[in-house]
């Protein structure tokens, strides 16, 4: 049986930093489970950002009027992608699951990165719009964020002052790891590792260590699922009005993007829920 191959997406500039601690951490531990670990240092091999023409080789479907998603889609049928892009597809088809280590920069994922998922998760290799979310064509692989942040965990609560780290999860984990269909873990957050003790810091290297020895065994983060919605363009691609009935009741939304106008279900991007109640509500 093939060996299990996990890959890391890293992008730190610093040989020293503390994500290039975590990232030691998770392929020594990793490694010693069994793992083929697989990195990507992006500012290592100053990976480009952008999206351009240049990831195209040869002639373009239409010059006249350059659409980047689709001609790199029909680029991806016809073995016409650049070579940087088709390495890192090769090492995500091999994965079974992709960890994303960064620090936090603007509450999203450096440039660097952001231009990683850009260029490398393409249509037709990540995603189509007959295969996204739960049917996606990544829904037998696992991804995580692991991130490092200024800010301490009080500022990215409900009442801090940066507002609902849930919040601020929903695009990267929804809108681009969940949309290819991943099976999202929830993030391992270090939280403020260059404002807190030298004792806190290896607590926080300890700590994911012993998460990395069931790491894959993890539930995952709950999404709702594309049966609950109308997925035709009349039905808009809405939630289906019995759905939307059967959660008038109910006391929290479905997931962090659909909140229905409810509070959100409590740590809908951070924690596996334990328990049934805020689980996506197709009860049938
Ligand atoms: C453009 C930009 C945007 C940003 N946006 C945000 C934002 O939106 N929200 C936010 O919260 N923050 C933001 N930040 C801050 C950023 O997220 C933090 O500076 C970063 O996450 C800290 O991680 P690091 O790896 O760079 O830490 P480092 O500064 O590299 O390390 C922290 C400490 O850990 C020590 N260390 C290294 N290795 C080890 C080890 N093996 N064991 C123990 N200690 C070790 C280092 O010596 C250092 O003292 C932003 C920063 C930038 C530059």
């Amino acid at each position: 049986m093939a060996q299990k191959t996990v890959l890391i997406v890293y992008a730190h500039q610093s040989p020293g930093s503390f994500n290039a601690a975590v990232r030691d951490v998770a392929v020594q531990e990793l490694t010693e489970l069994g793992y083929r670990v697989h990195v990507s240092d992006l500012y290592a091999v100053d990976f480009r950002a952008n999206a351009t023409r240049d990831d195209i080789i040869g002639d373009l479907k239409n010059s006249e009027l350059f659409q980047y998603g689709e001609e790199t889609m029909h680029a991806w049928m016809e073995g016409r992608l650049g070579d940087d892009i088709v390495a890192e597809q090769r090492k995500v088809e091999e994965a079974e699951l992709v960890i994303f280590q960064f620090p936090l920069y603007w509450f999203s994922v450096p440039a660097i990165m952001k231009g990683w998922m850009d260029r490398v998760l393409t249509q037709g290799f990540a995603f189509s719009l007959k295969r996204m979310y739960n049917n996606g064509i990544f829904k037998d692989k696992k991804a995580m964020l692991s991130f490092t942040t200024g800010a301490a965990q009080t500022m990215f609560q409900p009442d801090g002052i940066n507002g609902d780290i849930n919040v601020s999860l929903w695009p990267l984990q929804n809108g681009t790891l969940h949309f290819c269909g991943f099976q999202v873990l929830a993030p391992q957050i270090f939280w403020s590792p260059s404002h807190c003790p030298a004792a806190a810091r290896a607590a926080m290297l300890d700590g994911w260590r012993a998460r990395l020895r069931g790491l894959l065994a993890e539930k995952p983060l709950t999404f709702a699922p594309c049966e609950l919605f109308d997925l035709s363009f009349q039905g808009g691609f809405q939630l289906r009005p019995e759905v939307k009935e059967e959660r008038r009741s109910r006391p929290f939304g479905i997931t962090t993007g659909h909140h229905l106008g409810k509070p959100l279900p409590p740590d809908n991007q951070t924690r596996a829920q334990p328990s049934e109640e805020n689980t996506p509500g197709c009860r049938k």
